[in-house]
């Protein structure tokens, strides 16, 4: 058995982890990282992503805010589900003399919240030194078939992080434990002084020290998805290879040591992905201007409603509803020929769609009944009876021509309101009949990008137990913690681990 020892242990090596252990090198505290993974793959689902933030950004403008939108999401979407208004009530007051119930009740809490908005400038200016470039002239939006909120990219993504920070990490003495997973923490009197792993040949590794839980949610853990999201999650995966590190120890021990469960731990943040590739983020976000079919042929939902939030979360959680959790999106040659609107900007597969002559034919590759399919396409076709109002150019990826300032995303205007009349479901917008061979599918199916459940943590980012009180020695950030109810605030994941991450070695450090 090997035993190590340090001021910290931090459990992985993404965003929360790696931010936590430099930041705690600077303050003066030594630091041994565990990672699951080998050194070349580390990281998690920070090594896989775009890091696209939800900042207001501009080339002129100095240092960095959260987007406006970031409050107005979180307060009205994302806080929870039907909170007592008595208990939401004390959260006016200091946190210090919120009661038990307040500190343990599953919602996001407004001081969580405060500490994460505060955090963001200094965070990213501290991440700049560290030579990672955010750069506000890469203001983009999220690949979608349509114009979503503005976004500010760190360049080269999340694997940016990792390449400049884990070297200064080892420049400042910090150690890390790759190939090792933890599993199990250690207490002595109530106090968490360390945990115990696995590592090659499943030798015993026990490591001392305070513990940070950077481990991610339970994303690569099919277990632990369905004891808690239920059959469905069955046909979903990871949305990078990085999330099947991620298999929810670290959740586990937490819950071991009594403490407070947060976030939606039935819930996931989804995305729409073609199968057929390992690609990571494969996204095939393009349904709204096709028609969607399940593996029976029938279509399942309305593929362009007028709410633009329901197109987030709501389509890929529909696709695992569905017979073997998949959908097929089908198009025809007039939307292929449509070069101008920018569907395809939603398009990140590296496979090219299926193409058949009839319908007939593509259905037989996709093993969908042909006379269902045939049926499906007749019956909604026969109900786009506004197709000359369908107006692609609203919906459609306006690049270059964007001015990001004047656009409404709440206030329809992205919609063309050409809707179909007699069919269910129905199609409340870009509703243009599907009659023009060549015809084209791309299957679809969910998966997870992050769960949403995690631990309670106070604005100290300390771990919390079921009666509200601190967990002594046992801190979390990032995905471990649980934030959020609902609709995630897309852009806002990797801050959440850059700032909680530092919070940590602030508070643990001190
Ligand atoms: C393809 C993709 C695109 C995304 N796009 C965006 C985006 O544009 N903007 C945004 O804000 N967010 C985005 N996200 C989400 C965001 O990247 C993550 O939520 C965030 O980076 C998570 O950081 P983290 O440090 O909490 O977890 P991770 O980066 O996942 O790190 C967890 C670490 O813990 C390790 N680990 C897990 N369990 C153990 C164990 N028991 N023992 C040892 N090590 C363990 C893992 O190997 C990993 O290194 C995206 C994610 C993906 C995959």
């Amino acid at each position: 058995m090997q035993k190590h020892s340090a001021d910290l242990v931090i459990i992985g090596c993404g965003a929360a982890g790696l931010s936590c252990a430099l930041t705690a090198l600077e303050a003066g505290s030594s630091v041994i990282n565990i990672e699951r993974s080998p050194k070349d793959i580390m990281g998690g689902n920070t090594r896989w992503t775009e890091a696209n933030l939800l900042l207001n950004g501009g080339p002129d403008q100095e240092g960095f805010e959260l987007h406006d939108t970031f409050y107005m999401s979180y307060a009205m979407m994302n806080k929870g589900f039907h909170v007592d208004p008595d208990i939401e009530a004390e959260t006016v007051n200091d946190y210090e003399n919120w009661s038990p119930l307040a500190k343990t009740t599953p919602f996001v809490d407004p001081e969580l919240l405060g500490t994460f908005a505060e955090a963001v400038p200094p965070t990213l200016e501290w991440l700049t030194q560290q030579g990672v470039q955010i750069n506000p002239k890469e203001t983009e939006t999220i690949p979608f078939c349509l114009p979503t909120l503005p976004y500010v990219k760190i360049y080269g993504g999340g694997l940016s992080i990792i390449e400049n920070l884990v070297p200064k990490i080892e420049a400042q003495g910090g150690e890390f434990l790759f190939e090792t997973t933890a599993h199990k923490l250690i207490e002595e009197n109530g106090t968490v002084v360390g945990v115990r792993c696995s590592g090659k040949d499943n030798e015993t590794i026990e490591v001392y020290g305070k513990v940070v839980l950077a481990s991610g949610g339970f994303e690569g853990n099919p277990q632990m998805l369905a004891q808690f999201g239920g059959q469905e999650t069955r046909y979903m995966r990871p949305v990078a290879k990085g999330g099947h590190y991620n298999k929810g120890e670290g959740l586990r021990m937490a819950m071991d040591v009594n403490a407070c469960a947060a976030g939606d731990w039935s819930d996931c943040h989804q995305q729409v992905v073609d199968p057929r590739t390992g690609l990571q983020e494969a996204m095939v976000n393009v349904w709204p201007f096709g028609i969607m079919v399940n593996q029976k042929g029938e279509r399942f939902m309305d593929e362009a409603p007028n709410n633009y939030f329901e197109w987030q979360e709501d389509v890929p959680a529909e696709i695992t509803r569905q017979p073997g959790g998949i959908g097929y999106i089908i198009y025809d040659q007039k939307l292929e020929d449509d070069t101008e609107c920018g569907w395809k900007y939603g398009i990140r597969t590296d496979k090219p769609p299926v193409k058949a002559d009839s319908l007939e034919e593509l259905a037989a590759y996709m093993m969908i009944p042909v006379a269902k399919l045939k049926k499906t396409v007749e019956d909604y076709n026969n109900a786009c009876v506004n197709a000359d109002k369908v107006n692609r150019m609203l919906g459609g990826f306006r690049d270059g021509a964007m001015d990001f300032e004047k656009i409404d995303i709440v206030n329809d205007q992205l919609f063309d309101g050409a809707g179909t009349e007699g069919v269910f479901p129905p199609k409340e917008n870009y509703a243009a009949p599907i009659d023009t061979p060549p015809y084209y599918c791309y299957p679809a199916i969910s998966s997870i990008c992050f769960t949403h459940g995690g631990l309670r943590t106070n604005g100290k980012a300390q771990v919390i137990n079921s009666s509200g009180e601190v967990i002594p020695g046992l801190y979390a950030a990032g995905e471990t913690v649980g934030m959020h109810y609902g609709v995630y605030t897309v852009g806002t994941s990797v801050l959440r681990g850059l700032c909680f991450g530092r919070i940590a070695a602030q508070h643990a450090s001190a």
